[in-house]
């Protein structure tokens, strides 16, 4: 960003934190880092109280803000063993959709959406599916409360405070990263032949057994997984799990019938051959940087701060099952500024077709104006 629009972006920067600054949970026992240039231009600085924080912040008005998900006993000083390591929090951080088909997607108002190069909340939308599987694994897995919190661009991190995390081991994390991503899992040995067995109407039914409803980790997973299918008749679903036609007929017939064979684990009533790779696919998490989550020493973008390539907030989701564009814009839609697209730009935004000739002046929501210059695709006036 030249002088000039980075002066403009923090002078709304600055609007912004006057009316509300963030908060950093044991400011005082963090290493920060900020960036104007880059995300991180300079790091190991602390604050030992939320006023010199402030103070700090309106002056200097950072476009990136991160902070240590470690605490230390002294985390300005250097080298990192000098800052005296007591433990960190556990964060997952999620980027970078799998594709770029949008089809299963919508928007909370139900429109769908279709991927956009140039600025796509699909994208975003299949993120946040993924982080809400996150926070499932650690609420049944390992019986942790995440906060789902939106990074500013174009990820979601969880993050778990709870002192119950603070002494995990880099290897005990890595293997959590591991664990929701199944790697290393072999999901065949959920389902074995057994002897055979007999349904309602003493038919012998076959001789599959998979997860049941009493399975818990991985195998509850699928068991959760494939209920849901047979419960909403999802042909769908069903078809990509590996449900013959026949069976489909069946479950259509009688899914009360075979909702207790699954119940009980009888897959073969069901399904001879189960697609394991499809049942795992439903669940799995696969794009966590499993990096962040296992670096002690990791910084992150500090929840309630902006995001210096977007203008957007890295908001703390209030309600984690949904994902709207417009809760995490900073600044007011309604309020307009005028930028000069450096080229032809072609693009949606919020729901509006934007059409803009390179060169010229175009008035444009604030929001917009503002991620237009961090994104440089656009001079001020
Ligand atoms: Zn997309």
């Amino acid at each position: 960003m030249n002088d000039k629009e980075l002066r403009i972006v923090q002078g709304h920067f600055r609007t912004f934190y006057q009316r509300q600054m963030p908060s950093v949970p044991a400011l005082n026992q963090r290493e920060l880092g900020f960036g104007w240039l880059k995300k991180i231009d300079f790091r190991h600085k602390a604050f030992s109280s939320q006023r010199d924080f402030e103070r700090f912040v309106l002056q200097d008005v950072p476009l990136f803000m991160s902070a240590s998900t470690a605490y230390y006993r002294f985390p300005d000083k250097q080298p990192m063993p000098q800052k005296e390591f007591s433990g960190a929090d556990l964060v997952f951080d999620l980027d970078a959709p799998r594709s770029k088909d949008h089809s299963g997607l919508s928007r909370s108002d139900g429109v769908s959406v279709a991927h956009d190069d140039f600025f796509c909340e699909g994208c975003l939308l299949d993120v946040h599916q993924q982080a809400l599987r996150i926070m499932e694994f650690l609420k049944d897995d390992f019986g942790l409360q995440g906060s789902l919190v939106f990074s500013g661009q174009k990820g979601f991190h969880v993050h778990v405070r709870s002192e119950a995390v603070w002494d995990l081991s880099k290897e005990a994390r890595r293997q959590m990263a591991e664990y929701v991503g199944a790697e290393g899992l072999d999901a065949e040995s959920f389902f074995q032949k057994a002897t055979g067995y007999s349904d309602s109407s003493e038919r012998n039914v076959g001789v599959l057994q998979g997860p049941s409803e009493q399975s818990g980790g991985w195998a509850g997973k699928i068991h959760a997984v494939m209920h849901a299918a047979i419960e909403k008749n999802d042909v769908a679903a069903l078809k990509t799990f590996g449900v013959s036609k026949k069976h489909r007929d069946d479950i259509a017939a009688r899914p009360l019938e075979l909702l207790e064979q699954l119940r009980l684990g009888h897959w073969s009533a069901f399904c001879s051959k189960p697609n394991v790779e499809a049942l795992m696919d439903a669940v799995k998490v696969v794009q966590t940087d499993k990096a962040v989550t296992f670096d002690l020493h990791r910084l992150i973008r500090i929840p309630g701060s902006l995001h210096g390539s977007t203008g957007f907030e890295a908001k703390v989701l209030a309600k984690p099952d949904i994902f709207q564009l417009q809760d995490v814009l900073a600044f007011d839609s309604n309020q307009k500024m005028t930028v000069i697209p450096k080229d032809a730009l072609k693009f949606e935004f919020l729901g509006q077709s934007y059409d803009l000739p390179r060169a010229r002046f175009a008035e444009v929501p604030l929001p917009l104006g503002i991620f237009l210059l961090c994104q440089e695709k656009a001079f001020g006036p």
